[in-house]
């Protein structure tokens, strides 16, 4: 739920060195703005007018505040806005829930337009493949929610939506992909695309925990009465804890002295575990630097032709130097904010890296120890390309290049990953492809 664009520059790169002209940040603002409904800002970088309610973090937590004046405290200048003129600073994020609901692109964008004629919505689908007829994607072949098998077949055009692993999976399972991947599948090559499944990257990040001093954190929120309070608060009056995303502050760096920020940080009043571990059993706070603009980049491609199976996946994080060099700024930049009065008081001993782990220069304890606890930050992107040359996967208007009335439009055609959370830009992207999208006669 936090509302983050990226930086300019990011779209400038993406005009600029990756060719994709029209993605310049001067051509997706106004997209952006036309999405928005901001209930704070309005000016020339935010709109009101738009389905997409921003909103201000409700029930700001106390460490929360600790941490951005901390991070103020440590240099880091303090904003109230991270997608206005430029991102650099510490505050609080702008989040997409507003009034207890989550803004997601379905209550959005979807909901208010079930009733139109011309739309149908199946869920619990399983797309399988595209079937493509002489070069033309003319049907999606799926599972329905018994597992019965159903042709649905196009007028016009196929748009492939299914994210950054599952675009690619697909795109392979039809025929379309690098030929040595669908040989090895048994997969008749429709059309080869060696990029498809290519050029993967993710923020990643290495959280700096600390335990609290007291019961000041949100550990046991989840339990006894007070999980019934917040339950309450929320079903009665849709407020508290439970309309919040957690994670309501941050910080944009430049750490490297670069003129942009290169470090972004999520500041939070818990411990969240690793994906898919429960948040650490104690009272905790958590100065997360993650990588803005990883060099690394990994890629994926098929475990079988069987479309139930998860794609092969190799993410490659942090193979590139500079992606430890960002992570180990960050974690000294987030060490310092520690150091700092606002949360001296706050805080007890360190949890990770832990207090034998020097981070000076050359330390190699603590590049093993980012190694072994870095995590995804949930933002894969890239794995279908977007360029300006038959070789990227879509065009500039998201059509798959070789392939007649096919797009993909998701978070995978971005040719780089933005300086910051992915769900915005991803919202943007589906809006121009619907304006690319000519409209019917
Ligand atoms: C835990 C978590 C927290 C995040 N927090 C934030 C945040 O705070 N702010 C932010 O900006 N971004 C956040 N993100 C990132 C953001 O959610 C993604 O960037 C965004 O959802 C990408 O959109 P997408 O359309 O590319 O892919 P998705 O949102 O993944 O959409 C793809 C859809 O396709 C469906 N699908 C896939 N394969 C098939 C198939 N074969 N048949 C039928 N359907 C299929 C999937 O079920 C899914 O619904 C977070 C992500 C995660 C996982």
């Amino acid at each position: 739920m936090i509302y983050m664009r990226g930086q300019h520059r990011d779209y400038d790169d993406w005009a600029d060195a990756h060719g994709c002209r029209g993605w310049a940040y001067k051509d997706v603002l106004p997209v952006f703005r036309r999405q928005e409904a901001n209930t704070r800002i309005s000016d020339a970088y935010h709109g009101t007018q738009g389905k997409l309610v921003v909103d201000d973090p409700c029930a700001a937590h106390p460490v929360s505040r600790q941490i951005i004046a901390a991070a103020v405290s440590a240099g880091v200048p303090e904003t109230d806005d991270f997608n206005g003129a430029q991102q650099t600073g510490a505050g609080w994020y702008q989040v997409t829930a507003s009034g207890g609901q989550r803004q997601s692109a379905a209550h959005c964008f979807l909901k208010p337009e079930l009733d139109r004629e011309n739309l149908t919505v199946l869920t619990g689908h399983l797309a399988c493949r595209l079937r493509i007829e002489n070069r033309r994607a003319v049907a999606v072949e799926a599972r329905d929610t018994a597992g019965a098998h159903v042709t649905i077949r196009a007028r016009r055009e196929i748009v492939l939506a299914a994210g950054s692993f599952h675009s690619p999976k697909l795109l392979m399972l039809s025929g379309i992909g690098p030929r040595d991947e669908l040989h090895r599948q048994g997969i008749d090559v429709v059309h080869e695309a060696d990029e498809v499944g290519r050029n993967y990257q993710d923020h990643v990040g290495a959280p700096v925990t600390r335990h609290l001093v007291g019961a000041t954190g949100l550990h046991g929120a989840d339990r006894g009465l007070r999980a019934l309070k917040h339950g309450i608060d929320y079903v009665a009056f849709r407020r508290g804890l439970l309309t919040s995303n957690l994670l309501q502050a941050g910080a944009c760096v430049d750490t490297d002295g670069a003129g942009r920020p290169d470090v972004q940080f999520n500041f939070a009043p818990f411990a969240p575990g690793a994906p898919g571990q429960a948040p650490l059993g104690f009272h905790a706070l958590q100065i997360h630097p993650m990588t803005m603009r990883p060099k690394s980049r990994g890629r994926l491609g098929l475990r079988s032709k069987d479309p139930n199976d998860a794609p092969k996946f190799y993410s490659d994080v942090l193979a590139h130097e500079d992606d430890m060099d960002t992570l180990r700024r960050g974690v000294r930049l987030a060490r310092k904010m520690c150091e700092q009065p606002e949360l001296k008081d706050l805080i007890a001993e360190e949890v990770w890296p832990g207090p034998d782990i020097s981070s000076k220069a050359g330390s190699n304890r603590l590049d093993d120890a980012i190694r072994a606890h870095a995590r995804t930050i949930f933002h894969p992107a890239g794995t279908c390309r977007m360029g300006p040359t038959p070789s990227a996967v879509v065009d500039l208007e998201l059509r798959v290049n070789g392939i007649e009335g096919l797009r993909v439009a998701d978070c995978s055609v971005m040719p780089a990953l933005v300086s910051g959370n992915t769900n915005a830009p991803t919202l943007i992207i589906a809006d121009r492809a619907a304006d690319f999208i000519p409209v019917s006669g």
